[in-house]
């Protein structure tokens, strides 16, 4: 089956305020969702985002000048070739960079032809990921972002901790990083409101050098936390190394890499106990599952970064066939969640604690093309 078009829809999703972390502040979000379509008209949908802070054109110019022709009659089967076709040798990665955009503008289209095969297959794609050895994944929230340019009080941390215990998460990420006093009140309104034998997850977003994390870790470690997650800048794999062996505290990392060679080298340095490859960034479901396989020969869960619309099915996907799985982030704030439940209604929800993985062919997603308008950006 040949493959037809590829359209890209940019969407712009505006929040009633600023959003922010320890290292970043956004005003809007937006993706970019991709959609291929067969000759015999069946489409599957992919997505590259989260763009929150902008690069919607740079998206979508990577697709339409470049990848798009690099697929359209070609065959929609085979996507390991087409994935070598748009980043391997000789292709986007000579001017654009072997990390990044370029890669993931690919995994937009990747993911569209995972769903596709899907569709055209009549199977989910767990089935052809190996089958299902998950029904459901245990979802933790996350969410307690700052807001208005500044972090939450340690009182409304608590609300929003008890707003997830009681919809029934097994467990909740938070951000730190904003300053040692902010962030010991913050977690001890969480850890007060959860009790104790729920999961504490703690978010840094790269904010923290080595030897102050060292300085402040036992205050840290004082909350039981389940894992740090990207205490340090993370191509400084040498100090996440040094930290995996000597914080006391299992370290998490993945969103912010690019391919399997970046995910080799953290596995290779011992640089992370956790790893969470973003399904996009990462360069799609093709490349996702080979770093999954590397991550489980270390003995290494996976526990991606789940933050888009319609690409958090295809991790759904990834999590329910792979042995390793260990949970999946659940966001609800921040405009992913709100876009998310308009564009791919009633995908994605939590019970009782648990993402189910569903059984309908390709992603096992209805896309609403009628959001695509709604929330065209104007500028563009
Ligand atoms: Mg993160």
């Amino acid at each position: 089956m040949k493959i037809k078009n590829v359209e890209v829809f940019p969407l712009e999703f505006p929040l009633e305020y600023p959003s922010q972390d320890a290292t970043g502040v956004w005003d809007n979000w937006s993706t970019v969702i991709v959609k291929v379509t067969a000759e015999d008209g069946t489409a599957g949908y992919g997505e590259v985002g989260p763009l929150h802070g902008g690069g919607l054109p740079a998206v979508t110019g990577l697709i339409e000048s470049r990848l798009k022709r690099l697929v359209i009659g070609e065959d929609c089967f085979q996507r390991e070739k087409l994935f070598e076709k748009m980043v391997g040798r000789g292709t986007s990665a000579y001017a654009l960079g072997p990390v990044g955009a370029a890669v993931s503008a690919a995994a937009g289209i990747d993911i569209a032809l995972w769903d596709l095969a899907g569709k055209l297959l009549d199977t989910p794609v767990y089935n052809l990921l190996g089958g299902l050895v998950h029904e459901k994944i245990p979802a933790y929230a996350s969410g307690f972002f700052g807001i208005k340019g500044r972090a939450l009080t340690a009182e409304e941390c608590g609300e929003e901790a008890r707003q997830y215990r009681d919809q029934g998460f097994r467990g909740v990420k938070m951000k730190i990083g904003f300053g040692y006093s902010q962030d010991m009140a913050n977690l001890e309104a969480v850890r007060k409101a959860l009790g104790p034998d729920l999961g504490i997850m703690v978010d840094a977003n790269q904010c923290f050098d080595y030897p102050d994390l060292m300085g402040h870790i036992d205050g840290y470690k004082a909350f039981d936390l389940t894992f740090i997650e990207e205490p340090l800048r993370i191509n400084d794999l040498y100090n996440m190394a040094n930290l995996a062996v000597n914080a006391g505290v299992p370290i998490a990392a993945g969103e912010n890499y690019y391919g399997k060679y970046q995910f080799r080298d953290v596995l290779e340095h011992h640089a992370v106990n956790i790893i969470q490859p973003d399904i996009i960034h990462a360069g799609g479901i093709t490349e996702t599952k080979k770093i999954a396989a590397m991550a489980m020969s270390y003995d290494i869960p996976l526990c991606p970064h789940i933050h888009a619309s319609v690409a958090v099915s295809a991790a759904v996907q990834m999590l329910g066939s792979c042995s390793g799985s260990l949970a999946a982030e659940y966001i609800t704030s921040g405009g992913s969640y709100d876009l998310r439940c308009r564009l791919c209604p009633g995908s994605y929800m939590v019970e009782d604690g648990y993402v189910p993985v569903p059984d309908a062919p390709g992603l096992g997603i209805e896309v609403d093309e009628r959001v695509f308008e709604e929330y065209y950006p104007k500028w563009m």
